[in-house]
């Protein structure tokens, strides 16, 4: 029997405010603009054919913020305001709450709601580092409340569709993976910018990237390269780059940057037989696939000053040219594997053991940054 679950969302941001309209429309699609003036029903993507209708199981409770204009705007649309934290905590038809607040409220939020009695969906990043996970972990176990990371990029089509190449040898078996997002606005002027906040972009794009990659590649990672940027101000770090190498000696490199007027392609695929490229959130791109090694010989081309064999262009009888693979998913999965799993009748698929393992990167990337040095991951006890 299918049991409905009522969720509080507690932080009513620009996230929160998408998450109130994607839960509170039953469409499971949330809406950047939530905060604007500009918004209007016409941002709302609607059901999509094989999402799960999520208004079977999710309801939206109510909302909580701070900030009254936030209280104003949830009144707008119909949604219930609570007064307080503890109204939300108090309230006994909230099931679940969900954290949208600054990241440095996560972890004490996370904590109070689960020793309430309630169950948990916490924003990404759930926690600023690793030690504060476990301590959340420890609680979730105590109380046998979940606790379940929203690491929603996963059910990206850009992702989705490297997952497909990965995973098949669509390029043959890959040795290179490059994942990397590039704007150029800076930090966001506001909590983000700090780092007692929890701000910069590793625990904001960088939990991102690093978890897909994380979950893609089944490996172990052997080290780990990294350098912050501070291009943009001297708080927090405005980009980065990392360098992951797994025991396979599959290497991965992760990058954001908020100062780049050019932006590189979103993903980058290298197999031993083949290429390939993604190069925007339209999922523009291609693959090339090699017919065979044995076909060697090249007539030398210009290049620069010098001739070169090695470096002359492929012709089309040896490679083949591909579209992207097609992928099929669904994008209310996240939600409706949250009920499932409070309801007993799931695993979840966005694990704390995964988020946690995340956060551990992210202390041996620091460290790497700091010290200047390859740090060893999982090839020793960290
Ligand atoms: P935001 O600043 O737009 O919203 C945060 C809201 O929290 C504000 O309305 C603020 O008034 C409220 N708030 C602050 N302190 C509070 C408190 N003590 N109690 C109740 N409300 C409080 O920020 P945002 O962009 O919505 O980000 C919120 C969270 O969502 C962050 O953890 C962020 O990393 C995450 N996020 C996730 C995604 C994603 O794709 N998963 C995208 C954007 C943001």
């Amino acid at each position: 029997m299918l049991k409905k679950r009522r969720i509080a969302i507690v932080g009513c941001g620009g996230m929160g405010g998408g998450h109130a309209i994607a839960i509170g429309s039953g469409s499971g699609n949330a809406v950047w603009g939530a905060n604007s003036d500009k918004e209007t029903d016409a941002n709302i993507i609607l059901d999509k054919a094989g999402d799960t209708d999520i208004s079977q199981k999710l309801e939206l409770a109510g909302i909580f913020d701070i900030d009254l204009s936030r209280i104003e705007w949830a009144h707008t649309r119909g949604f219930k305001t609570y007064d307080s934290f503890d109204a939300v905590l108090g309230d006994p038809d909230v099931d679940i709450v969900l954290i949208s607040t600054p990241n440095h409220l996560h972890k004490k939020m996370a904590i109070a709601a689960m020793r309430a009695g309630k169950h948990v969906l916490c924003e990404k990043p759930v926690m600023m580092n690793s030690r504060d996970m476990e301590e959340v972990m420890q609680v979730s176990k105590e109380t046998g409340m979940v606790f379940y990371p929203r690491q929603n990029r996963r059910w990206d089509k850009d992702y989705r569709i490297v997952q497909r190449i990965y995973r098949e040898n669509l390029v043959g078996s890959c040795c290179r993976i490059e994942s990397r997002v590039h704007g150029s606005r800076g930090i966001p002027g506001d909590w983000r910018g700090e780092a007692e906040f929890g701000g910069g972009m590793l625990l904001d794009w960088g939990v991102h990237l690093l978890d897909r990659i994380l979950v893609m590649v089944p490996e172990k990672i052997t080290n780990v390269f990294a350098k912050l940027t501070h291009i943009t101000n001297d708080n927090v770090d405005d980009g980065f780059t990392i360098f992951l190498t797994f025991e396979s000696g599959l290497t991965a490199l992760v990058e954001v940057g908020t100062y780049n007027f050019i932006g590189l392609p979103l993903w980058y695929v290298v197999g031993d037989h083949g290429s390939a490229i993604i190069r925007n959130w339209k999922c523009e791109g291609e693959m090339v696939r090699l017919s065979s090694w044995e076909d060697k010989d090249a007539a030398p081309i210009m290049a620069g000053a010098g001739l070169t064999k090695t470096m002359a262009p492929r012709d089309d009888q040896t490679l083949q040219r591909m579209e992207l693979p097609e992928v099929n998913f669904d994008n209310n999965e996240l939600y409706s594997n949250l009920v499932d799993t409070i309801n007993g009748d799931a695993e979840q698929i966005v694990t704390q053991e995964q988020a946690l393992r995340v956060l551990r990167l992210i202390d041996a990337v620091r460290e790497s940054d700091r010290t200047g040095k390859t740090v060893a991951f999982e090839s020793c006890e960290r």
